[in-house]
């Protein structure tokens, strides 16, 4: 029985169709139906993957529904052609700097946007093999293909079937968040469904929302040679990171030529002989923009409408679906994860509170709980800007007292030697002990850097452990453990501090 329309990509090339092949196999025949299943799983994206293997790992009686492509928002229209076409942009990057590594090219490095999204989707064909149906099937989980909604407290409806439950997973994501521009709907844009699917690079393209999608594409097609102004409400870019921070980044983004468009309110877009104009406005003044493309990136809305949760007694608002702390709804049988019930909109946070969802509802006894998490994350600009714990303005906020150690990179060798010397780590603990409430990171690759930091939160390790850990030099991990130095060197007390010269004073004699 297959009521669904199985998914089509653009281009229809041998690698998008490799990505269905696994994802969402065009001659899918949805299984019939068992009795009753331990746990059912709605959405087949980061989340859902996870609670599907562990659950059938398990022994559960496990169904998982997809009604797009398996795999979600992170394998395809998310972190992962995201992160491989910053990859190219990347090499432009370094290209345009060679020559301050004494490197001179004999021409200027030409961009093939059809090679660099080649690329992207070869990688992501190939990832979808980890998330294809038939390996769900292997593992003894019914895949079903579909839209899916409840009928009740206990069951689902797919493709003309019920699925009886005892308990559910709701991990349906989110999308790009519309937003009420007038014109915009009618104008047309692009949001991280469409733009890895462009197969001709847009020669000017605007993109609405400087957070971190916004901010990771718009240096990405900038150095693969587009023209982008990046348009933003807020004063800043990256308003949720500490100023100094976003800073670092948005002078790289303006280094880059990106046109940068802070504290403007858009009125309305039209279209016009082939080109699509903006008009702003900004310090009081309107202003008219014209590009090719218009890229959204101004949030995400939580994928919650087409599920009939009214039926099943479960809440939602605007932000998603209502979870307690152990992540059940208010309906006991149904939990739910990712970026559908959680703010922290992230494939780690996904993975981890789809794990915390699996325990929860197939095991009795105490329950784990999401607030217990230490969440990192990381920006993929360059330089990357990485983050875990809590802000200074947080720590404020909650009355906890924080000491701040500040590490700038041009202190670190080797980022002086690589030539990368804007960033630093920045690292509050309690007061007066070594106790890491939060970090954040800017450098190169401060995504693999905050690690470190969230290794010692989550096992509450303090500064101390780090600064008695050997470090292999020369690395900017080793400012992580100079943030240590300056904790210890607090420790000196002015008395302890004169007694040490005078003894080392004696000891010169
Ligand atoms: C451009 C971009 C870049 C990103 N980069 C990163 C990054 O670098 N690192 C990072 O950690 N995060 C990143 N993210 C965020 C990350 O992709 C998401 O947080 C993550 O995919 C959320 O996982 P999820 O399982 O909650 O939802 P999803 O992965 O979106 O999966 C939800 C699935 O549910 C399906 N579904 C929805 N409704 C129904 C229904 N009624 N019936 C059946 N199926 C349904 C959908 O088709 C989808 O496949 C990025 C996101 C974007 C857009």
């Amino acid at each position: 029985m297959n009521e669904h329309t199985p998914p089509t990509l653009h281009p229809a090339d041998e690698l998008n169709a490799q990505l269905l092949a696994n994802g969402h196999p065009p001659q899918w025949v949805n299984p019939t139906a068992a009795d009753g299943y331990n746990l059912v799983v709605i959405g087949g994206g980061s989340a859902e993957l996870v609670a599907a293997v562990g659950g059938a790992g398990l022994g559960a009686r496990v169904a998982l529904i997809e009604r797009d492509i398996l795999g979600g928002d992170c394998l395809n229209t998310g972190c992962v052609p995201s992160k491989t076409i910053i990859r190219s942009a990347r090499v432009m990057g370094e290209m345009a700097r060679a020559e301050r590594y004494g490197i001179h090219l004999e021409s200027a490095p030409q961009v093939d946007f059809t090679a660099v999204m080649r690329r992207m989707r070869r990688v992501r064909a190939d990832l979808s093999q980890t998330d294809s149906a038939a390996r769900f099937t292997d593992m003894g989980v019914d895949v079903f293909f579909g839209s899916a909604q409840f009928s009740d407290r206990n069951c689902l409806q797919v493709d003309g079937q019920d699925l009886r439950f005892t308990k559910a997973v709701i991990a349906t994501g989110s999308r790009a968040m519309k937003i009420p521009i007038p014109g915009l709907e009618e104008t047309g844009h692009l949001t991280n469904e469409t733009v890895f699917q462009l197969t001709e690079q847009p020669r000017r393209l605007a993109i609405i929302g400087a957070g971190p999608i916004g901010c990771e594409l718009a240096q990405t097609f900038q150095r693969l040679g587009t023209q982008v102004t990046l348009l933003e409400m807020m004063p800043q870019i990256l308003i949720r990171e500490d100023k100094d921070a976003a800073q670092i980044v948005a002078d790289s983004l303006l280094r880059d030529g990106i046109d940068m468009l802070l504290g403007v309110k858009i009125q309305k877009v039209r279209a016009a002989q082939g080109v699509k104009c903006i008009l702003y406005e900004k310090d009081g003044e309107n202003h008219e923009l014209e590009v090719d493309e218009i890229l959204l990136g101004a949030g995400r809305t939580p994928n919650v409408e087409s599920l009939n949760l009214e039926a099943a007694g479960v809440e939602f608002t605007r932000k998603g679906v209502v979870v307690d702390d152990t992540l059940r709804t208010t309906n006991p049988d149904i939990y739910a994860a990712g970026d559908v019930a959680i703010k922290y909109q992230f494939t780690h946070t996904a993975d981890a509170s789809a794990r915390i969802v699996l325990q929860n509802a197939l095991f009795p006894g105490p329950k784990k709980k999401f607030s217990d998490l230490v969440i990192p994350w990381a920006t993929y600009t360059d330089p990357e800007i990485a983050h875990v714990g809590l802000y200074a303005h947080e720590a404020e906020e909650k009355g906890i007292e924080i000491d701040t150690y500040t590490v700038h990179l041009d202190e670190s060798d080797r980022a002086l030697a690589d030539g990368e010397t804007e960033g630093f780590v920045k690292m509050h603990t309690q007061k007066g002990s070594d106790k890491i409430v939060g970090a954040t990171i800017v450098a190169s690759h401060a995504g693999e850097l905050i690690s470190e930091v969230t290794l010692a939160m989550t096992h509450n390790l303090g500064l101390g452990a780090i600064v008695n850990t050997i470090h292999p030099y020369p690395t900017v991990a080793g400012s992580i453990r100079r943030v240590g130095d300056l904790y210890n060197r607090t420790r000196l007390s002015p008395t302890v501090e004169k007694v040490l010269s005078i003894w080392f004073g004696w000891r010169r004699t």
